[in-house]
């Protein structure tokens, strides 16, 4: 067991062994599982998954206690997620160990994760206040069209291990003030944070008299108790992160059954450099973006896209940067590159970098494994492409990034959007012109285009999400709510009389 941080696992409730399984009581006899940290390859618990007939149990109970959890009125229903962001606030520091013992981002990333569940709550707080709907004038005399919005049921929420609580926080703090309850399946190699933050959950529910069955949590294996949340009709929205792949399989099943999803897969994060860009904020946001988790997150800079005036000598200076990353423990401060999730991940990157070079791209550095213990460790890698090679339409989940040249900003639009994926773009340019046409429906074809700011570390109050194969979900802020929410529309007549609308006459 790892010595270092012992606390915080204690001081979150994670024993050495933990069920993976919860609505209302703890539950778990299937497979045991050893969680080993990226840090080191040390074991930090294991945990039992759920069996079939466990799942069942646990989703009859989740569902079970929306039939109450509805009735709440919804500013009460915000009183429980403020309670619940203060009790973040209070675990703040452990939460954010745990994510990094477990997941191997760096300190700093796992306090801004958890920062980012406290956000969240504040903002649904506000919100449980601000479920509008509109009213409409009727074409009818002494007639009123309005719409409302109702809870929705058992929101199903399928996580990916690069952000292992705050992607459950964006979709549990909306769904509770929606009056939805909500059933977790976190990816298996973080199932540590999933049960710290269910606790947490359970404990502040428990605190108001609420059922806390509300946040049930199911660990196991996306092939049995995935595939279980997609076909169940009690479960009356998926919202699914993950791969691409992933969520074609997701979305299949969920649409056969016509429940509903939120998809939010995968990315090929791109920024524009134009020669009118001050370099230093190009540098500054490229190097964040493509190194920041690791390259493990989706809105990741996977490839940079720079005028070929300024071409030579902003790749020296990224060159430079790159050189002097410290990479190693997370844990460290002064560390801004920890490991990969696991070993696979870097045999993923070590794969990827082959064929780079296989389909014509020069590796200008990095791709390294390094001898730290745990074997998750490797150098960043910079690749320079001449366009959109095969591989580099493919999400690598890991730190290399693609650098290509343009001519003009059309040409590198075109570049910009010739990937399968639509998450996250951004230009870095103090020419408004440039601008302008990248925010246009002539530019950028993602859900994400930032200017002068980059592609990843989005801030919750906006709707979050990408189109094309990124899946066109929304999830956190603006009205991203709407999905968790089943729209009604009501006509009132208080004429006293009978009629049709479009004029239609009904003699009888
Ligand atoms: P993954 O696709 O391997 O797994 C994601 C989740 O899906 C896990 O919980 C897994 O257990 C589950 N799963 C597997 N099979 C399933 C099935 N049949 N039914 C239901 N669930 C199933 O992804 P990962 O490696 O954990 O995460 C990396 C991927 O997630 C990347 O592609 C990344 O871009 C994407 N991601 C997207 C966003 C976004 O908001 N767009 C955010 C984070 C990560």
């Amino acid at each position: 067991m790892v010595k270092v941080m012992e606390q915080a696992l204690e001081s979150l409730g994670i024993a050495e062994s933990n069920p993976g399984g919860f609505a209302g009581t703890w539950t778990g006899s299937g497979k045991e599982q050893t969680v080993n940290s990226p840090i080191h390859g040390e074991a930090l618990a294991s945990v039992t998954n759920v069996t079939p007939q466990e799942f069942d149990a646990i989703l009859g109970r989740c569902h079970e206690a929306w039939a109450t959890w509805k009735l709440v009125p919804a500013p009460k229903r915000g009183e429980v997620v403020k309670a619940i962001g203060d009790e973040l606030r209070r675990n703040k520091q452990a939460l954010a160990e745990l994510v990094t013992l477990e997941m191997g981002k760096s300190l700093r990333e796992g306090l801004g994760e958890v920062q980012e569940m406290i956000d969240i709550c504040d903002f649904a707080v506000g919100l449980s206040r601000q479920l509008y709907g509109l009213t409409m004038p009727s074409e009818r005399k002494q007639h009123r069209l309005q719409e409302q919005w109702h809870p929705l049921g058992v929101v199903g929420v399928i996580t990916a291990f690069n952000f292992p609580v705050a992607v459950w926080s964006w979709n549990t703090a909306i769904a509770l003030v929606c009056g939805d309850t909500v059933l977790w399946k976190p990816s298996s190699k973080t199932p540590l944070t999933a049960i710290a933050c269910t606790k947490i959950a359970e404990r502040v529910l428990r605190d108001f008299g609420f059922d806390p069955a509300i946040c049930s949590l199911a660990i196991g294996r996306g092939s049995d108790i995935g595939d279980l949340i997609n076909t169940d009709p009690r479960v009356a929205l998926v919202s699914y992160t993950g791969s691409v792949p992933g969520g074609r399989h997701v979305g299949g099943l969920v649409q056969a059954r016509f429940g509903r999803h939120i998809l939010e897969l995968g990315g090929n994060g791109a920024v524009i450099v134009s020669d009118k860009a001050d370099l230093d904020i190009a540098l500054r946001c490229i190097y964040f973006g493509a190194i920041g988790t690791s390259g493990q997150r989706c809105t990741t800079t996977r490839r940079i896209i720079v005028h070929e005036a300024i071409a030579p000598a902003f790749r020296e200076r990224l060159l430079d940067l790159y050189r002097k990353t410290s990479i190693g423990d997370p844990r460290d401060p002064k560390v801004l590159m920890g490991p990969l999730v696991d070993t696979g991940a870097v045999e993923t990157m070590l794969a990827a970098i082959e064929t780079v070079k296989r389909e014509g791209g020069k590796i200008l550095i990095g791709g390294e494994k390094l001898p730290h213990p745990g074997g998750c460790y490797i150098t960043p890698c910079i690749a320079e492409v001449p366009g959109n090679l095969p591989i580099v339409k493919e999400e690598t989940f890991a730190p290399v990034l693609y650098f290509m040249t343009y001519r003009t900003l059309e040409e590198a639009i075109a570049l910009q959007n010739g990937v399968t994926q639509g998450l996250s773009s951004a230009i870095i340019t103090n020419d408004q012109r440039e601008s302008e046409l990248f925010l246009s429906a002539a530019g950028s074809d993602c859900g994400i285009a930032n200017v002068n700011t980059g592609t990843s570390g989005a801030e919750i109050g906006g709707a979050f999400g990408g189109e094309k194969e990124t899946g066109g979900g929304r999830e956190s802020g603006s009205d991203a709510w709407k999905a968790y929410m089943r729209r009604q529309t009501t006509a009132i007549n208080f004429s006293g009389k009978v009629e049709l609308a479009q004029g239609i006459t009904l003699e009888m």
